[in-house]
């Protein structure tokens, strides 16, 4: 069926721009150059970059034939209660006055969001069958997905912090910042691993693989960079999954 193959190609993508990342590193933060054409304001562009995915998804997943039980209820509520707080909270909480971001950028993550939200939602209201069972994969996968929103959250505001007093860079030493360089990143990938496993669909599973695909090279670029910049950097620290990566 024609959704199924968007979906397995849209998880092939992700494995092309995991190998891709590997080798380039994505043009935002610290890691911004000249080079990627016209620059636009960086509070705004994390907000226009996450909205598609705000919108699209609860969209699609209320208004379609489908009629929405408990389980694919709490999908739509998980979904929009991470991207309130991306798009409307998260952005304008950044401490980077005055930093730009290649528009480049805010378009391929339009782009992404819209697809992603896309799949996710198309599937729910419009391809799902609106089962009503809570299974305990449901529950593990709630208990996971706020598992990891609480990492992340925790160490975006360590992170937000540091740059209240430091308007530069510091190496960060709270929590989970003990084991690996960057722990926001391992929340998401825990959050979006655990919704995968509470929607139980290919949709999910692919946001999951596309968040490992982006998050995972750049945590490696930000582990690269730390060393280098900090002499004394913690020797021991992994990049983003603690004693292995
Ligand atoms: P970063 O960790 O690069 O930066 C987060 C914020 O903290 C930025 O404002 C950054 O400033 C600042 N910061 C980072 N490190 C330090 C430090 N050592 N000292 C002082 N300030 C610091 O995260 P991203 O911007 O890449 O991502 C932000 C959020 O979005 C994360 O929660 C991430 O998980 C999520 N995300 C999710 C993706 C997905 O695919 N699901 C994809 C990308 C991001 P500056 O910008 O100036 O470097």
């Amino acid at each position: 069926m024609w959704f199924d193959y968007l979906v397995w190609g849209w998880i092939a993508i992700a494995v092309i721009t995991f190998m891709f990342l590997l080798k380039i590193k994505q043009p935002y933060g610290r890691h911004t150059t000249d080079g990627w054409g016209m620059m636009v304001n960086n509070n705004w562009g994390w907000f226009w970059m996450e909205l598609p995915a705000l919108i699209v998804m609860p969209v699609l997943a209320l208004t379609g034939p489908t009629e929405l039980q408990l389980p694919q209820l709490i999908i739509v509520a998980l979904w929009s209660i991470h991207y309130i707080n991306r798009t409307l909270i998260f952005p304008f909480r950044l401490k980077t006055k005055g930093k730009k971001m290649p528009l480049s950028i805010v378009l391929s993550a339009v782009f992404f969001n819209g697809i992603n939200g896309f799949v996710n939602g198309y599937f729910l209201g419009h391809l799902s069958e609106g089962n009503s069972g809570l299974s305990w994969t449901l529950f593990l996968g709630v208990a996971l997905f706020f598992l990891g929103m609480v990492i992340n959250q925790r160490s975006d505001n360590h992170l937000l912090n540091l740059r209240k007093e430091n308007t530069g860079y510091a190496i960060p030493r709270a929590g989970l910042f003990n084991w690996i360089s960057c722990p926001n990143y391992f929340g998401e990938i825990i959050e979006w691993t655990g919704f995968a496993i509470a929607a139980a669909s290919l949709p999910a599973a692919s946001f999951a693989i596309w968040t490992a695909a982006n998050l995972i090279p750049r945590a490696l670029n930000h582990h690269d960079w730390y060393q280098e910049k900090f002499e004394d950097y913690p020797k021991d620290r992994k990049a983003v999954i603690p004693y292995l990566v």
